[in-house]
């Protein structure tokens, strides 16, 4: 889940930017709400998917905050003798338990490299049957446990994508859903695949007849600093619905809880406690950096990159992809104007978005990124990394934080006293109106720093 701060990416964003002012007209599709394939979905899926990814089983808490979906990774089912492994199964007898408790199972098929581990390398065509009968053994499998499937997770993003190219990745998932739509048919399990990048959904488009839906994964506001308007998650939904035409699931979104940018010596001390004098210098002695390096990022920058010049691999730790986690921070910019990175501005992002997506018609459900903050970053291994620590809805003890909350209301089906709604009414337009006036001062004030005019970040009392 990372955006790559390309040139291309600017230049969309600038270009989103102007549209965001149009993002009633965007989202608006207004044959959604009678198209059969939408009402169908809905009607399989039981109504509006509320989710939550990486959940424990702890029900009544889940329950509290109007969760009913959980949404897990399917391990790889197999040893290398062919015998179904450990792991798959005691996972299918905790997917099992959920089900029972009333919890239903989103599940996401592996990745390219778990099949490649294994021995079926899906770049191969001699090995498209056996990826193919084991797309058809989960739907089989995990029947009356599993009532979604996605399969695989952000194909375009290298970490799950690699070695496998974009084409080679969309016939991947383009394998595995020509027999799981089929397999299907007659139940009330539904399938699609998820983007982190608009391409794959326009490759897959000739595949659109063997999936239910689309999913997106969106993290405005938490790892670029180029747009900042909340109102960009129902212009983007409404993009890919026009231009798909599919029903869509929001499969992953939410908001960091914490992290600060770094001032340029608090940079230079970090970069010193490693034992180089400034980003130049490690670059011109990259072999030793990356041993100094925290052991998970430099071992995957190594199996990812082994070909990458010392001056590239610079600029993606300095800059690019693994920036945020080498600086244990957050860029200046990065967030959404009037949403601070405080777990008080991540209850604020759900509280007035979840509402907003709900009215989109052809939306057939959001799973919130994610259940609980976690002791360390998945990519980077460090405790005090705020880039994959802080995205809970409870803390790192158990205990509900403001999100909790916020997401317990946003999935709450409970009708409004008259007097509430229109209280939630003046709110969100207090609200909408404080993020017009920080966004206006926020542009000011960068406008300034550009020209060179403040020596200091300028202070503005929000
Ligand atoms: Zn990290």
């Amino acid at each position: 889940m990372n955006l790559k701060t390309t040139f291309l990416t600017r230049i969309v964003s600038v270009l989103l930017t102007f549209l965001i002012p149009l993002n009633l007209w965007m989202s608006f599709h207004p044959g959604a709400k009678i198209d059969p394939n939408v009402k169908e979905v809905l009607e399989k899926t039981g109504g509006f998917m509320k989710g939550c990814c990486h959940t424990n089983q702890d029900y009544d808490l889940l329950e509290g905050a109007n969760i009913e979906w959980t949404r897990k990774d399917i391990p790889f089912p197999y040893n290398k003798d062919g015998s179904l492994s450990e792991y798959y199964l005691s996972w299918k007898k905790e997917m099992k338990q959920y089900h029972d408790n009333g919890i239903k199972v989103f599940a996401i098929t592996p990745y390219p490299h778990d099949y490649i581990d294994y021995g079926l390398d899906p770049r191969k065509p001699e090995n498209r049957a056996a990826i193919q009968k084991i797309a058809k053994f989960y739907v089989k499998d995990l029947a009356g446990i599993v009532g979604a499937f996605q399969i695989t997770n952000e194909m375009g993003i290298d970490r799950f994508t690699l070695p496998l190219t974009l084409e080679e990745a969309v016939d991947f998932i383009a394998m595995h859903a020509e027999v799981m739509y089929k397999e299907t048919r007659n139940s009330n399990v539904i399938i699609g695949y998820n983007i982190a990048n608009p391409t794959v959904a326009i490759k897959m488009l000739k595949y659109s007849k063997w999936i239910d839906y689309i999913g997106l994964d969106l993290y405005i506001g938490c790892f670029e600093e180029f747009v900042h308007d909340i109102n960009l998650f129902p212009v983007l939904l409404g993009i890919i619905r026009g231009v798909s035409q599919k029903p869509l699931i929001l499969c992953e979104f939410g908001y960091i809880g914490y992290g600060e940018a770094l001032s340029k010596s608090e940079k230079k001390e970090l970069i010193n406690s490693y034992g180089f004098k400034s980003e130049t210098d490690a670059i011109e002695n990259m072999d030793e950096f990356l041993d100094e390096l925290p052991p998970d990022m430099s071992n995957e920058i190594e199996e990812l990159y082994p070909d990458a010049t010392d001056e590239e691999l610079g600029e993606m730790i300095f800059k690019g992809e693994y920036a945020n986690h080498f600086y244990k921070s957050l860029p200046k910019n990065c967030k959404l104007y009037g949403y601070d990175h405080t777990p008080e501005g991540q209850a604020k992002f759900y509280r007035n978005l979840i509402p907003k997506l709900r009215k989109l018609d052809y939306l057939c459900g959001a799973f919130v990124y994610c259940w609980a903050d976690s002791s360390h970053c998945y990519v980077c291994g460090q405790a005090e990394c705020p880039v994959e620590t802080g995205w809970g809805l409870i803390d790192g003890k158990g205990n509900p934080k403001p999100a909790y909350y916020a997401v317990r209301d946003g999935f709450s089906d409970a009708k409004k006293s008259p007097i509430q709604a229109a209280a939630d009414k003046i709110n969100d337009s207090i609200a909408d109106l404080n993020a017009k006036r920080v966004e206006l001062v926020d542009r000011i004030r960068d406008k300034f720093e550009n020209f060179g005019i403040f020596a200091k970040p300028a202070k503005f009392n929000k």
